[in-house]
Order: C-alpha cells, then sequence, then structure tokens
C-alpha cells in the first residue's frame, strides 16, 4: 500500500474494521502485564487477533490482525484494544482461520446462540413464535400478583417468575428471528426499518428485536457456530459419508465453493463454503480445502 491509511474501513468509532495487506504489517509481541490485578486477556482472542503495526507508520498505531490473514482473509482492527465479541464473531465466520481454532471456537460461540439459550433444561423451549406467545399472554400463565408482600425484604415470587418468562420470550424470539433472517436469506439492514420495529412494538411492546449490526456482529455468528457444532456432531455419529463440491456465483456477484457432505439416508449437509479467488481455482487448493473437511 503507497499511504498509511487503511485501505478502507466501515466504522467511524475506535474500534475501526480494515482490510489490509499483510505484507505491509509487522507482528509485535503482547506487552507484559503491568502488576497484579486487571483481568488477563482470553487467550483464544489473543490467538485469533496478532498485535502488530504498519510498516511505514511512523507512530506505529496499533493494528490487530485476524489469525487468518496469514491464509487469504484481509481483516484487521485498527484499535488499542481488542474488542473480543468483534474477533470472536469475525473468527466464527472466517473462512481462513486454522481448523482446530475454529472447532475450538465454535464449541464457545455456541453456547451463545440464541438457539442454544432454548435448550429445554432452561425451560425456554416454546413452540415457534406465534400469535399465541402475545405480550398479552405473559402475564396469564402465572401465579397470580398476590395483594401484597408479607416480607418486603424478600423478593416476589410474581416478578421472579414474570422475569423468566420475560426472559424465556426473548430468548425464543431471538432464535425466530434469526432464522427467519437466514432461511429467508434476508439482509439484517431490514432489521433497522422503522415498520419492522413497530410491529414488535405493537406485538410485544416489553420485546427489543435485535438490530442489524446485533444480528449481523452477535446473533448470526453464533447461530452458525451452533449449527456446525450440532451438525458435526451428528456426523460424527454416521458412516459411510460422501463429499461432494461445486463452484457457483452468488448475487454480490461472488464465486465460491460449496461442499455438501452426504449420509447413507441422503440427508445433506452444507459443511462450509470456500470463497473462490484466484488461488481457490488451483487444484492443490481445492484439495486442501477439502482434506481440511475430511480431517
Ligand atoms: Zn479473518
Amino acid at each position: 500500500m503507497a499511504n498509511n491509511a487503511p485501505e478502507q474501513s466501515h466504522r467511524n468509532d475506535e474500534d475501526k474494521m480494515v482490510t489490509i495487506n499483510v505484507k505491509d504489517y509487522v507482528d509485535i509481541p503482547e506487552p507484559k502485564p503491568r502488576g497484579p490485578g486487571g483481568r488477563p486477556p482470553d487467550p483464544r482472542v489473543v490467538q485469533l487477533a496478532i498485535r502488530c503495526y504498519k510498516r511505514d507508520d511512523p507512530k506505529k498505531a496499533t493494528v490487530f490482525r485476524c489469525i487468518g490473514t496469514n491464509s487469504g482473509c484481509r481483516s484487521a482492527w485498527v484499535t488499542a484494544k481488542r474488542s473480543k465479541q468483534r474477533v470472536l464473531n469475525h473468527a466464527a465466520s472466517c473462512e481462513h482461520i486454522p481448523c482446530d481454532l475454529r472447532e475450538q471456537l465454535d464449541g464457545g460461540l455456541a453456547k451463545t446462540a440464541p438457539s442454544a439459550k432454548l435448550h429445554p433444561s432452561n425451560g425456554a423451549n416454546m413452540a415457534p413464535a406465534s400469535a399465541s406467545m402475545m405480550s398479552h399472554r405473559v402475564g396469564s400463565k402465572g401465579p397470580s400478583k398476590p395483594s401484597h408482600n408479607p416480607d418486603p425484604s424478600q423478593p416476589s415470587v410474581y416478578n421472579l417468575a414474570k422475569k423468566t418468562r420475560l426472559d424465556n420470550l426473548t430468548a425464543q424470539l431471538d432464535a425466530d428471528i434469526v432464522q427467519f433472517f437466514c432461511v429467508g436469506g434476508l439482509a439484517p439492514s431490514k432489521a433497522n426499518l422503522p415498520q419492522w420495529k413497530t410491529i414488535w412494538q405493537h406485538a410485544v411492546p416489553s420485546y427489543n428485536p435485535a438490530s442489524a449490526s446485533k444480528l449481523e456482529e452477535y446473533h448470526i455468528p453464533s447461530e452458525a457456530a451452533f449449527v456446525r457444532t450440532k451438525q458435526l456432531e451428528h456426523l460424527w455419529t454416521c458412516v459411510n459419508l460422501s463429499i461432494t463440491f461445486d463452484g457457483q456465483k452468488i448475487h454480490s456477484p461472488q464465486s465460491v465453493y460449496t461442499i455438501h457432505i452426504i449420509t447413507p439416508d441422503r440427508e445433506v449437509y452444507l459443511f462450509d463454503g470456500n470463497e473462490a479467488s484466484e488461488e481457490s481455482h488451483t487444484a492443490d487448493h481445492l484439495f486442501q480445502v477439502l482434506d481440511t473437511v475430511c480431517s
């Protein structure tokens, strides 16, 4: 790159995501902790976002580059401190992350997915969101509100039950919405339409639907990690699996290779998508991608 400015940025806050050429950056070691106290950084995040600076930047401003930049990713963050959630969520959808790190990451992220919060053990596994779950029912099935609380120092059972029901409803609706956007192939930006928010305000005034950036940066990546984890758990139990791959163009337009795994019962799982960059067209690269999936 000819100048010090990042090639591209789409955020104006301190934590700017930029597109980089890894060759222009110099890695630097992590600073030693200044003393006892303070929370140590999450080792996964330290592995995923490598501290560096741009070679020709006289100020040597701190940049964190995705570890996938070693093998094709171009994402980095110009920031003094890593944003854990942003790094984890990028890594969840970055196809250049080393396989072992990806699996570790999926396991952690999957637990935060909207659908993961619907596990029967937390009592939130309700039927799909429907009119029957609207707010007017939230208070109708629980314990009736006592006329007075005999001991004001004790938390009210009514309030606790109400909070649990609202938390469960929020978890269910978050999961329903992320599935609606993903299965429908809708742009997350639709979640910022005032009309979308109005629907929810009328239907469930107590519910605050995720914004486009929350969907894009938190809910969708964690849901994808959840699906990948479940898929892998299931495929481990199968034998005689077949693998297929094919190149195609998506709307962007961008070429991608998709890799499917088919079980003997003819269930087809989309296992991976690999961006077809120039490198991807070589037989060696395709072999590498398939070999990674097979292992
Ligand atoms: Zn990346």
